[in-house]
């Protein structure tokens, strides 16, 4: 434990120095001239560096044993399969990068990408990174109008979709979403779609192209564009405290450099690993686990399409088993649905490929842990559970059995990694004592380092510089212990974690007072054994309308539509008033507080005590209901 404090403290002493040795190890077409531009809360890392992350990613593993092994394996549910060496990924990024020039596409354009887990989407997203454009990858599950707000918000020109999503044996059409989206985001000029199945599509002259005709036209070879270490790789879109979801800009050298450092320490990745992350492409673990990071290290990448237990719970064992996954990395939510079937099932597979284990998304507690240490890795393989978030980039906390393995606290993701200067502090931003709740703050830049948020400097500096001076606001809450080891408790803000996937309470509002009878909503988040939050609604009928299942409904699918099923309400309330500030700001902590049958505490902000009564009558109505009571 020590040899990693002293690691860590020695580099953060001189982060400039550290985080250049680590940058050197990538292949730049040109070094840079200086490490770090920090004028606060912008920071540049590699400046006057040139690089190409589909270069890196690909045509640097052309001239090694790497280019006939296998870069990318897929499967999904039913058992298709594909394969793709590196040469051969090489070879469609490169088709894919020529189609997309063909189409227009030029440097610093935004490209989206609507796609589901199928391999086109790591092409896709290599191919528009080689031409210097900028992918924004939205999430295959988000509805039309998600999709519409991230458009329009990037104002890209060129989309590519898939004919339809497969999940569950069902077809879901992303295509119809497609086109429901452009109704409102018309700016989109060019659509390729990828067909995947022999299903008939709508077809929009003019504007729509399938994808195998335009690939049949494109060129073998693009030359990879020699970009700033600044240049923007792509745009992510996340959820925050307030509004509509805010555009993540990660710059290409820092962010490589961190991620192509940070993911040898903490999973020892290497060239030899087969590496398994289960998130979806369309969030930002995706992003780095399942293209960047492996690919960097010319690991083989498994890439799977599907729900975890379908067609039977067995899948995962199976597929770890079949492809000799080493390293495995997913949420506590999937570890908490296997834990219900049960080990036995496990038992029936041979996992003994695997060498390290991760968790990421949620705090995992330390009996999901012990379940996950004991049947997943035979009590042979160290648990990273890895803190991050879209913000970051890359890994910040967590074990680093890369470099050495500390001893593990079930439920800790222990300490920060090298280079990264985390503290836990009060409202005044001061370090706190041990074993006290505060926020979770880091002090220096790091190269994963978001470098803003696309076109709203201003709402960068407010959401994450403006709380403490000088220091990066996580939006987290976490405890150090006596080894300085760092316990995450969960979000400080508005911010919801369902399954994993993070989701903002305003967004959902916002969904909610779509439905023409709504007046005003409130939406909370309430604890769930397996995916960690439900989604509550508390919501206020206009004049004329009476509460009944019926609006309920209609609630439901207005949020699916809004934002799509993964914001799905569990429990919805019609209320005729919400508690509220004096000066008018919904009290959720007192819905919660209601809600979980705790004490109410200091309500003397609270505008009128007759709404937290009325709060209180509904739910206990709504309890004995669902009790069989009266
Ligand atoms: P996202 O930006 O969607 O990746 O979500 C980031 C958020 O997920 C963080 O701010 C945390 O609240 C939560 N999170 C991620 N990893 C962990 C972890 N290992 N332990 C606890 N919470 C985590």
């Amino acid at each position: 434990m020590k040899g990693n404090i002293d690691f860590q403290r020695n580099a953060t002493a001189n982060i400039e120095r550290f985080w250049e040795k680590e940058a050197e190890k990538l292949d730049w077409f040109k070094p840079w001239d200086k490490v770090l531009e920090w004028k606060e809360p912008f920071a540049k890392w590699f400046v006057g560096g040139m690089l190409n992350a589909s270069y890196l990613c690909v045509d640097c593993h052309l001239y090694s044993w790497h280019k006939n092994k296998v870069a990318l394996y897929w499967e999904d549910e039913a058992g298709n399969t594909k394969a793709f060496s590196y040469f051969q990924l090489y070879r469609e990024v490169n088709k894919f990068a020529s189609m997309l020039k063909n189409l227009g596409v030029k440097k610093g354009d935004r490209v989206v990408l609507y796609l589901p887990m199928i391999p086109e989407l790591t092409i896709a997203m290599l191919a528009t990174a080689r031409i210097g454009a900028i992918h924004t990858v939205v999430f295959s599950g988000f509805s039309s109008q998600a999709l519409a707000d991230r458009i329009n918000d990037t104002s890209a020109e060129v989309l590519i979709a898939a004919d339809f999503g497969i999940r569950r044996g069902k077809y879901i059409p992303l295509k119809d979403i497609v086109d429901e989206a452009l109704k409102i985001a018309p700016i989109i000029e060019k659509v390729v779609v990828i067909k995947r199945t022999e299903e008939a599509i709508n077809m929009v002259a003019g504007r729509d192209l399938i994808y195998s005709d335009l690939i049949k036209e494109a060129d073998d070879y693009v030359e990879p564009v020699p970009l700033e270490s600044s240049h923007p790789l792509y745009i992510l879109y996340t959820s925050g405290t307030t509004g509509k979801p805010k555009g993540v800009v990660h710059s290409t050298g820092g962010y490589l450099a961190y991620i192509y450092a940070t993911y040898k320490w903490v999973f020892d990745i290497s060239d030899e690993s087969v590496y398994w992350c289960t998130a979806d492409v369309g969030w930002v673990t995706g992003h780095t686990s399942i293209v960047y990071a492996p690919l960097l290290h010319g690991a083989t990448v498994l890439m799977y399409e599907g729900a975890p237990d379908y067609p039977n719970p067995d899948r995962w064992w199976e597929i770890i088993e079949k492809y000799g996954v080493t390293i495995f990395y997913t949420s506590p939510t999937a570890i908490k649905m296997f834990m219900r079937y049960g080990e036995e099932r496990v038992k029936r597979f041979n996992l003994s490929s695997l060498k390290i284990l991760g968790s990421v998304g949620e705090v995992i507690n330390p009996e999901v842990w012990a379940w996950y240490y004991t049947h997943i890795g035979g009590e042979r393989c160290p648990i990273v559970d890895t803190w991050w978030q879209t913000e970051t980039g890359g890994i910040m906390i967590s074990p680093v059995p890369g470099i050495e393995l500390v001893p593990l606290k079930p439920g800790s993701a222990t300490l920060p990694l090298p280079g990264i200067d985390a503290e836990v502090v009060d409202e005044d931003g001061k370090p706190v004592e041990t074993g006290i709740k505060g926020h979770l703050a880091i002090r220096k830049p790091w190269p994963g380092m978001l470098m803003g948020l696309y076109k709203d400097p201003e709402r960068y500096k407010e959401v994450y510089w403006s709380k403490f001076k000088g220091l990066f606001y996580t939006g987290d809450y976490a405890i150090k212990d006596e080894d300085g080891y760092f316990w995450l408790l969960g979000r400080t803000d508005e911010v919801l974690k369902i399954a994993g996937h993070r989701l903002g309470t305003a967004e959902i509002e916002g969904a909610v007072v779509e439905a023409p009878f709504v007046a005003e909503a409130a939406v909370i988040g309430t604890p769930d054994p397996i995916k960690g939050e439900n989604i509550i609604v508390f919501a206020i009928l206009k004049e004329g309308y009476e509460p009944a299942d019926e609006l309920k409904k209609e609630i439901i699918q207005e949020v699916r539509k809004q934002i799509g099923p993964i914001a799905t309400p569990q429990e919805i309330h019609f209320v005729e008033k919400l508690p509220k500030t004096r000066s008018g700001k919904i009290m959720r902590r007192v819905l919660k507080t209601i809600i979980m049958g705790n004490p109410l505490g200091d309500l003397s902000t609270l505008e009128d005590e007759a709404s937290v009564d009325e709060v209180k009558a509904v739910y206990e109505e709504f309890k004995q209901m669902m009790s069989g009571g009266a």
